[in-house]
């Protein structure tokens, strides 16, 4: 009978102290995700249908987003393409020209996102360019990044600065009539990138500027942008591409971003510049809406795409077949374009204000083209011209 007992308080013993050990054993986050079942209030109901009232009219159907947020580095590859000096007059006359295009534009624009300098430029109505863009019902947003810096020890990776004092920067432009920002994170890929330093990094200072904008009004635009740089194939990109997007969504739970207030910005799978393979719209569109699928919760309101070096009538045909793909896209899927809405107008410019009435039609044409690709009802006439066609893509991006 005694022996039956010492068994029996041997075995509670082991039971025991075995649960403990596999408590002690488990991985420190997963401790704190069994912990994570209570969040503590961050946002309002009232802050959360702000945000999420303002993502919904930036991609309402048929709407899209014109990245005009080049820095001053970046306009001046631009304008010393078509020979015009880099100053701060120049740069606001080309701006002057977009967004005093035709009222039209608001029915393919929903938003604009802009530079600092530029948020503080006036037209040459004399009216400050956010409150020109907001008369045409868009919606102004401002990019809040500081660029990228390198992350040591990796192959030439990096991460994206700009946390130091972006709640009190976000509060002023909030002041200064912004309801979005931007943030771009970049990756690339090659043998050994991206790391899953870079992967993790870049993800976690999505999630915090995205924390950091919903506390103060504005919606977040989280972009891990994927470069096109490399030799891999469409399937390398859709795999890198579901590592990125899933370690984002990952990393703006656990910061307990509010998803519905917020819009993401990611590449299109395609394949490297270099790769000798070429896939059609229907390839491109099938990987890209495959990785979406499989990692961008159906909360987030739209997905802005960004050109990525594409060619402007590339970057519309692209997005038309994703918006045509035979599988359900719970979100909207539009773009976020730079260079591909800004080539043409570019061209036909020249920095001539002779020229302005039809670099403005330059401009209109491929906003409209766009708008229709958001619905999947792009018909291509097969007319587009020279400018519309040229490859966009310059070698490590920086924007
Ligand atoms: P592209 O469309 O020229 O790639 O740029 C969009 C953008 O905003 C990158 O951050």
């Amino acid at each position: 009978m005694k022996t039956l007992k010492a068994t029996k308080d041997t075995y509670m013993l082991t039971l025991c102290i075995s649960h403990h050990l596999r408590e002690l054993l488990q991985p420190p986050d997963q401790l704190e995700t069994l912990k994570m079942t209570h969040q503590f209030p961050s946002l309002s109901p009232e802050q959360k249908k702000e945000l999420s009232n303002i993502a919904q009219r930036i991609v309402a159907p048929g709407k899209g987003i014109l990245a005009a947020d080049e820095s001053t580095g970046t306009m001046g590859k631009r304008l010393q393409k078509i020979n015009v000096e880099n100053n701060e007059e120049n740069r606001r006359c080309f701006r002057d020209l977009l967004f005093s295009s035709d009222a039209s534009i608001s029915n393919c624009v929903g938003g604009v996102i802009f530079f600092h300098e530029t948020l503080y430029q006036k037209a040459d109505s004399g009216k400050l360019f956010p409150q020109v863009i907001k008369d045409k019902g868009i919606v102004v947003g401002i990019k809040v990044d500081k660029g990228t810096a390198g992350l040591n020890g990796t192959d030439g990776e990096t991460t994206t600065q700009g946390l130091d004092g972006l709640s009190e920067r976000c509060a002023q432009y909030k002041k200064d009539g912004c309801d979005f920002a931007k943030w771009r994170c970049v990756l690339k890929i090659s043998d050994g990138c991206p790391s899953a330093l870079a992967i993790a990094e870049n993800a976690n200072v999505l999630a915090r500027y995205a924390s950091i904008c919903q506390q103060n009004g504005l919606v977040p635009i989280v972009e891990p942008e994927i470069l096109p740089d490399g030799n891999h194939d469409l399937q390398r990109c859709q795999y890198v591409t579901e590592k990125v997007l899933a370690a984002v969504y990952k990393a703006l739970s656990d910061h307990h971003v509010y998803l519905e207030g917020t819009l993401l910005k990611p590449n299109m799978v395609t394949a490297g510049h270099s790769c000798t393979t070429k896939y059609t719209p229907q390839q491109v569109a099938m990987a890209t809406v495959t990785a979406l699928r499989r990692t961008v919760p159906a909360a987030v309101p739209g997905i802005c795409f960004l050109s990525g070096g594409q060619s402007e009538e590339e970057a519309s045909l692209n997005l038309n077949a994703i918006n045509q793909v035979p599988l359900h896209r719970p979100w909207k899927l539009t773009f976020s374009y730079g260079r591909a809405l800004q080539a043409s107008a570019l061209a036909a410019w020249q920095g001539k204000a002779a020229n302005k009435a039809a670099a403005q039609e330059a401009f209109c044409t491929r906003a409209k083209i766009n708008g229709l690709a958001a619905k999947g009802e792009y018909k291509p006439t097969g007319s587009a011209d020279q400018a519309s066609m040229q490859s966009l893509y310059t070698a490590s991006y920086v924007y």
